[in-house]
């Protein structure tokens, strides 16, 4: 039996991709915003129902852009819990990420937390919709407001992800998400920033392309973090499927919670009433004093049935060297999300993955509990 992952990307049918390779060895058009690149952008833009959509090379790239082109100055309220990639965007752009706490249930940044965390020197929010789960965006739209804060999500896992009816990705200043490998709509490498004006969109257009206006001057040192045809070509491919990976993905998730919920000690995030979910992740917290097995002990048991759940997000952001480093005093901080970054285990979870092969990874887990 082969090695089941935490996820595993999907790829459309090689032959659909045929056709649009044939348009790009035709065109001898490879890259600098090409057909295909213009085409997803408007096509995610009416997917998504949003106005606005900037495609780049990565997310985080794309992270940094939208720092830059909100001219951000000074410091950034951020998560521990989350991927690298959150905090070093802030660093990259040249500003000071600080930590705050997340609420102890979704593990998204906690407003009450991020307000105790302003200083005179805060000029802006990155919040993490983590695992695709939307954060309190009244709560964080009403401190920004209150302290003329630019709030820019961190929105790698939210693709797809709904909130009263609106993407999540429409909330904020600015949305980030990553198209990566392992995220739920992948370009191989691959991100967009959605913003909410023509104007600001035509910034971020300028600063992934070395900073080049439409009159041929630069105004801002720019970098480049363009998005290539082929990659493209993969977005307009992959986004046809989206809507039957997505029913895949909640099938699975259903079969997850049938088996899992009411198991003492384990615990699993349910959907607000508000929320469509993109059935991204499916993280378990795993309570070892009343579980019994811990939580790498339960990864070591399905590893060794071949199934890798992964640690997802451990350790906390502020824990990795360069951050304790810097914040010294964060050591032992962050009770909500230290508790969570011990607890969690990502189950498998992606389109393809067999309904019997969930039941076993349940079965090894309820046969866990001590
Ligand atoms: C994947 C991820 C990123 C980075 O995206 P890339 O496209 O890999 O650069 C940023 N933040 C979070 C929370 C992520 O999971």
């Amino acid at each position: 039996m082969s090695k089941i992952y935490v996820s595993t990307p999907y790829l459309p049918p090689l032959d659909e991709l045929v056709p649009y390779m044939q348009d790009i060895w035709d065109s001898r058009m490879l890259t600098n915003n090409g057909k295909f690149h213009r085409q997803l952008e408007r096509e995610l833009a009416g997917f998504l129902g949003v106005s606005c959509v900037s495609l780049f090379a990565n997310g985080t790239l794309a992270l940094i852009a939208a720092l830059k082109c909100l001219a951000i100055k000074g410091e950034v309220i951020t998560t521990p819990f989350s991927f690298a990639a959150t905090a070093n965007a802030i660093v990259q752009a040249g500003l000071k990420p600080v930590f705050a706490d997340v609420d102890s249930y979704y593990g998204n940044l906690d407003p009450k937390k991020i307000e105790k965390a302003i200083t005179p020197d805060t000029a802006a929010i990155m919040p993490v919709h983590v695992y695709g789960h939307p954060c309190d965006v009244e709560g964080i739209d009403a401190i920004a407001k209150k302290y003329s804060l630019k709030v820019i999500y961190d929105a790698a896992h939210a693709f797809g992800a709904r909130y009263k009816g609106r993407s999540l990705l429409s909330f904020g200043d600015i949305s980030a998400v990553s198209f990566h490998a392992t995220k739920s709509f992948n370009t191989f490498e691959g991100g967009a920033l959605i913003c909410r004006s023509p104007e600001i969109k035509r910034r971020i257009d300028s600063y992934k392309a070395f900073g080049i206006q439409d009159d041929g001057d630069i105004y801002q040192a720019g970098t480049n973090a363009k998005l290539n045809e082929f990659q493209a070509a993969l977005g307009l491919l992959q986004l046809k499927h989206f809507d039957r990976i997505l029913n895949e993905r909640r099938a699975l998730t259903m079969l997850y919670h049938q088996h899992l919920d009411g198991i003492e000690g384990i615990s699993c995030i349910s959907q607000k009433e508000e929320e469509a979910y993109n059935y991204a992740y499916f993280p378990i917290f795993v309570d070892e004093k009343v579980f019994g097995t811990g939580r790498k002990g339960l990864a070591a048991l399905l590893f060794a049935q071949d199934i890798v759940a992964r640690e997802y997000f451990y350790p906390l952001i502020s824990d990795f060297d360069f951050y304790k480093k810097l914040y010294p005093h964060n050591e032992n901080g962050f009770p909500a999300a230290r508790s969570l970054s011990e607890k969690v285990l990502c189950l498998p979870l992606y389109p393809g993955l067999a309904k019997s092969d969930v039941q076993r990874i349940c079965a090894i887990i309820s046969e866990a509990k001590r």
